[in-house]
């Protein structure tokens, strides 16, 4: 929440997940409601940088006016940014929504859209921002047909973030929410690893901006390795940004370059972990 992310003095809101505002609702907030609710975050966090995602309705996130009814498999199915091909309107009030809260503010608001998977598609919604006037446009990466488009997807946004449960549910091919394949839907993995190096390479090379959300970051080790990646910032939980800082200020860029290229070249997940810990000393 952001009381909690106020008292953990988080430096900004890396993801903040619109969907909560949706759920549990039979329509979704009106234009005014979502203006009034966007703006009291944006006041909290005056000054600082709030990154905004446009929703992700669908599979692990479902919202009873929008989820398709019978589809076999939700998260292959119409979710995130393939829900305007069903309801073109819900999307775009929301970044209306967005644009007019951002225009009032102090906060430095940046948006994003989840679930990218081509470079139309981020055309796309860059061309939509750009309408609104919004000023700072990106995507996430969560699907490895984004991370292996990535320099294409670079020319047309600021910024990207990872989604890394998506980004190792999709590469990994392991349902998220199936605890029996934990061990399969680990960003450890070194095909997760090397999908993300993708995407940090391909921002590296413009000298763009590569932000990484979802648990990976919220485990220590793993946020020093990506860091060695590239990662511009790191976006966490309340409560794991303690312990991540607290490595973080611990070791250096350059053992945690040193963890990244150990990591992204071990066989196994297990192994990808250790040789991170052993250079970084933990
Ligand atoms: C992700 O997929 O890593 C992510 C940050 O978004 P969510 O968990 O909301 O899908
Ligand atoms: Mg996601």
């Amino acid at each position: 929440s952001v009381s909690e992310a106020l008292a953990a003095s988080a430096e900004g809101i890396g993801l903040f997940r619109t969907e909560f505002l949706f759920f549990g609702r039979d329509e979704a907030p009106t234009v005014d409601e979502q203006v009034a609710a966007y703006r009291q975050v944006f006041d909290a966090f005056a000054g600082k940088r709030v990154i905004m995602r446009t929703l992700d309705a669908g599979a692990d996130k479902p919202l009873a006016f929008v989820t398709t009814a019978g589809e076999a498999n939700p998260a292959l199915g119409v979710r995130g940014d393939r829900r305007p091909w069903r309801r073109p309107e819900l999307l775009e009030d929301q970044r209306r929504a967005i644009a007019v809260a951002a225009s009032s503010t102090s906060a430095i608001v940046q948006v994003r859209a989840p679930m990218i998977d081509t470079p139309d598609e981020a055309i796309d919604f860059a061309h939509r921002c750009a309408r609104l006037e919004l000023p700072s446009v990106g995507v996430m990466i969560e699907t490895p047909a984004a991370a292996i488009t990535a320099p294409e997807i670079f020319s047309v946004v600021d910024f990207v973030s990872l989604g890394t449960n998506d980004l190792a549910q999709y590469t990994m091919a392991a349902d998220r929410e199936l605890g029996d394949l934990a061990l399969l839907n680990d960003p450890w993995q070194p095909a997760v690893l090397r999908m993300m190096r993708l995407a940090f390479s391909a921002g590296a090379a413009v000298d763009k901006p590569v932000s990484v959300c979802g648990e990976a970051a919220a485990d220590p080790l793993l946020a020093a390795v990506l860091v060695g990646l590239g990662a511009s910032s790191l976006s966490v939980s309340p409560r794991a940004l303690g312990h991540v800082s607290s490595l973080l200020s611990d070791v250096t860029f350059a053992e945690c370059r040193a963890a990244a290229a150990e990591a992204v070249g071990s066989r196994t997940a297990q192994a990808a972990r250790a040789a991170a810990a052993v250079e970084l000393r933990s």
